[in-house]
């Protein structure tokens, strides 16, 4: 498939076909992310998108799984939408699965008659970057919701019907609001409830805007150890009631998986072993550390 730029997909969208129905981040303003600076948002047209479906055809016929990028494909038109969706069910005979990012002002921007409108057509799942819970957090960050906006968002998704998949940062606070992140954080993602929750560990591109901050002496970067304590308390904080819990992304130290709340106790004994007997060999390498 011919892209524009660098394509990112959420880690269990590996397998699927990924179609670029819009290029960019609307939103490009969050002061940790670089991943579509340079790249100026813009929405596809309906002829192109066609062309990409007739492109992904012809190499991918039996694809049972599409991941509609960029970073805000979910700003694109209800209608449009929703013939994008028809189109793959039609021409994909073994699709099973569409997914798309969904930047929480987008979410905000659609009605809940047109999210359950794009559930009925077969979107199966939105991924939601919560980040953080905490005003202060997201407010320096530049995410550009508070976070009863994040929640609204959240929950408008998951009332559709369609699967709601929320990462948050570790780290993101910096060591100075370190504990505010993983209480504050806790508290937007119980109100959540999604069906799935990653954490990323938060890493800085060198053209993130938060390096310079770290460059200036202004924002403290977390070690490897207090990332698990903060994770501690976040996890010790969370109710949520039938989530899967992963860790799997390549910035983290340390991959965990846990259906919550079932698995809370245990998750929390792992993270207490290897905090306290410094299991370091447990941790990812730095250098082995990705985004
Ligand atoms: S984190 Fe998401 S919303 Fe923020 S700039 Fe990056 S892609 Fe856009």
């Amino acid at each position: 498939m011919f892209y524009e730029g660098s394509i990112y997909r959420p880690p269990s969208e590996a397998s699927s076909l990924i179609l670029q129905v819009t290029v960019g981040c609307k939103h490009n303003q969050c002061t940790f992310c670089s991943m579509y600076m340079g790249k100026p948002y813009r929405q596809k047209t309906r002829e192109e998108i066609m062309d990409i479906i007739e492109e992904g055809i012809a190499l991918y016929p039996l694809a049972e799984r599409i991941f509609l990028a960029d970073g805000d494909a979910l700003a694109l038109d209800t209608q449009l939408l929703v013939d994008i969706l028809k189109e793959l069910y039609r021409r994909f005979h073994q699709l099973k699965r569409v997914g798309i990012y969904g930047g929480p002002l987008d979410i905000l921007a659609k009605s809940p008659e047109e999210l359950n409108l794009l559930k009925q057509h077969g979107l199966n799942i939105v991924y939601l970057g919560i980040e953080s819970g905490s005003a202060k957090i997201l407010s320096q960050i530049k995410k550009g919701v508070t976070p009863q906006e994040m929640i609204i968002a959240g929950q408008r998704i998951a009332a559709s019907g369609i699967l709601l998949s929320c990462t948050v940062i570790s780290g993101i606070g910096g060591k100075e609001d370190s504990t505010e992140h993983a209480l504050e954080t806790a508290k937007v993602v119980s109100a959540i409830d999604p069906h799935y929750l990653g954490t990323l560990t938060l890493m800085l591109e060198p053209k993130a805007p938060l390096l310079r901050q770290v460059k200036a002496g202004n924002f403290q970067l977390l070690n490897p150890w207090e990332i698990l304590q903060e994770l501690e308390l976040m996890i010790q904080n969370l109710n949520v009631t039938n989530c899967i819990y992963r860790s799997n992304h390549a910035s983290n130290y340390l991959m965990l998986k846990a259906h919550l709340p079932e698995d809370k106790q245990t998750l929390l004994a792992t993270l207490a072993n290897v905090i306290e007997q410094n299991r370091s060999e447990l941790l990812r390498p730095e250098t082995w550390r990705g985004l």
